[in-house]
């Protein structure tokens, strides 16, 4: 490539609508430019990125027996109504009609449509079990996209979907598909990403892991531990949350006009915030029910958890509800509500706590020494409770440390939800129909070449790993207009070509600071300089991007050294980047 062609400027200025600085060198390096909120077109450097991505990706689901294959964006309300989620999916899934009236949607994920696609391809258990894959775009209505290509709307998916006859079968292929992500991230230079037990949310099923690319920068909040390598989400993380018992004391009703908030509440009673009861309503579980989730009072409900075991998605409640229940908002408590109109869910804290303070149900009214064994007994209590810093670790005498990170990928035992919605069946081997048992493992392939960006750069521009840079090596030439530095500037160029190198070279006849800052922005690995002054002494200089090793090399033979040299980086990046993996 010719940078006097390029298509896509590059520029010096830091976009003021960028967030990140991944997505300020986006725009800077011209590898993309934002069409409408959330959704992106690639210039060449950035497509070219994503091409070496997506065949890193390609190598590993062959390498662990996938099949390719490609289905439509466009779908029909039909589709996804045999699953369920036309109405299960909120705002997120765009809907529309076409031009005879029918629904149609624009897939945001493709369970649908791999059933859809392989349910009339398989009849028998001697098919299974198989695993398709595609890379495809897929469109998600974000409310909230951010960061250049971290969270967008339209974006390219791999997603990859198995299928088999058993539970262990598809444990197996889980730990399979894995390993072969641990190594597409090691492979396209973010070794460091993580695998995290996670919530298995919308897609349903019972095992998932999210891969998490730690970054102060990312969105997900992830629980670590300061002694051990336990790793979670926040959603599933289950600390251990320090708590204190003394002899039970007399409820007591006490005047507490206007203090309404816990932290009113306290205050005015002279007590710690972690000695009251909160009490947080929500509309409604799966029967209907007020949910009245009761926690200590420093501490905070998490709607994930909490939602698995009203099995609905906690809404606020409004007043009018409340009030139907029995109980008084910025007063409330557990106690004296209409028994069928609640569902109580107390978190463990309010159980290992004593004498707490609590409302009173009554309009400027709490109770202290609320205990909940002996003024509401019966009730089991379970984690709601969100994690928090220096919450003991779960698996040892550690302590939890929140950490930030970007979900590049996720894969998921799905189990039967999809296969048995949609009845695809195949003849076991006693000819009886049975259900496919699934597995699905996704990769955001644009919001990896952003979180590779995010992690692999300096002031100056990406510094690309050498497995997915835009090109191999960058050539300058510095003062073209002087002989020979133009023929031989080119010869390299076409040279380097000839022997399958990916060049790119800066033909522009610039000023060395345009070029190098140009070149920074591009991020290539290896930099040829060809100049009047080394020409003199039949040499090029050569400097590395990412290691900032300089030196130079003898003209005579330079392309074949420099593709020996790039090769050999090649080899030793891939090797280094495997050992990293840690099993
Ligand atoms: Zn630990």
């Amino acid at each position: 490539m010719r940078l006097s062609q390029l298509v896509g400027k590059r520029f010096k200025e830091r976009p003021a609508e960028a967030t990140l600085e991944s997505h300020a060198l986006l725009l800077r390096g011209g590898y993309a430019r934002q069409v409408a909120n959330g959704i992106y077109s690639l210039l060449p450097p950035g497509l070219r990125v994503i091409h070496k991505i997506e065949r890193i990706v390609r190598e590993e689901m062959d390498r662990i027996g996938g099949q390719e294959v490609l289905m439509p964006v466009v779908m029909p309300r039909e589709l996804w109504e045999e699953s369920g989620r036309y109405q299960g999916v909120g705002a997120e899934l765009l809907r529309f009609k076409d031009r005879a009236d029918h629904d149609m949607v624009l897939a945001m994920t493709h369970e649908e449509g791999v059933v859809h696609l392989c349910r009339n391809e398989i009849s028998s258990y001697l098919q299974l079990p198989f695993m398709v894959y595609q890379l495809q775009t897929k469109f998600r209505d974000e409310p909230r996209s951010r960061g250049g290509l971290i969270r967008v709307r339209e974006f390219t998916m791999k997603d990859a979907y198995s299928f088999h006859t058993s539970h262990q079968d598809l444990e197996h292929y889980y730990v399979e598909c894995y390993r072969a992500y641990q190594r597409i991230f090691a492979r396209a230079g973010i070794p460091e990403v993580v695998a995290v037990e996670s919530d298995t949310g919308m897609m349903g099923g019972k095992v998932a892991h999210e891969f998490i690319l730690l970054t102060e920068i990312g969105e997900d909040t992830i629980v670590t531990c300061d002694s051990c390598r336990y790793l979670a989400n926040q959603e599933v993380a289950h600390g251990r949350i320090a708590g204190f018992r003394e002899e039970a004391n007399a409820l007591d009703k006490v005047h507490t006009s206007g203090k309404k908030t816990i932290e009113e509440v306290a205050a005015f009673l002279g007590v710690p915030t972690s000695h009251t009861a909160k009490v947080v309503f929500y509309d409604k579980d799966n029967e209907g029910k007020l949910v009245v989730a009761v926690i200590r009072g420093d501490r905070d409900v998490n709607e994930s958890k909490l939602s698995k075991i009203i099995q609905a998605q906690p809404v606020p409640a409004t007043d009018a509800h409340i009030h139907a229940a029995g109980a008084e908002p910025g007063y409330a408590s557990p106690m004296g509500l209409v028994a069928d109109k609640v569902r109580i869910v107390v978190d463990h804290t309010v159980a290992a706590a004593s004498n707490l303070v609590t409302g009173a149900n009554e309009a400027d009214y709490h109770y202290t020494n609320f205990n909940l064994e002996r003024d509401l007994p019966g009730v089991t209590t379970v984690d709601i409770a969100a994690i928090a810093d220096g919450d003991g670790c779960p698996q040892c005498e550690g302590k939890i440390v929140l950490q930030r990170g970007i979900e590049v990928g996720n894969i998921f035992q799905l189990g039967t939800k999809y296969s048995a919605a949609m009845k695809m069946q195949y003849a076991d081997e006693e000819g009886k129909l049975q259900t496919p048992i699934m597995g699905c493992y996704g990769i955001g392939i644009g919001r990896m070449m952003s979180s590779v960006m995010e992690v692999r750069r300096d002031k100056f521009g990406p510094v690309w790993p050498i497995s997915i840079a835009p090109w191999q090596v960058h050539i300058n030439a510095l003062k073209l207009g002087e002989d020979p530095v133009r023929e031989v500037a080119e010869s390299l160029y076409t040279s380097l070509q000839a022997l399958g190198v990916e060049a790119i070279y800066d033909d522009r006849n610039q000023s060395p600071g345009v070029q190098f800052a140009d070149a920074d922005l591009l991020g290539v690995p290896f930099r040829i300089i060809v100049s009047p002054r080394n020409l003199d002494e039949k040499q090029l200089e050569w400097k590395r991007r990412d290691t900032g090793e300089s030196g130079k090399l003898d003209l005579k033979g330079a392309a074949e050294t420099i593709r020996g040299w790039v090769q050999e980086a090649l080899t030793s990046f891939e090797a280094a980047a495997l050992a990293t993996i840690q099993m």
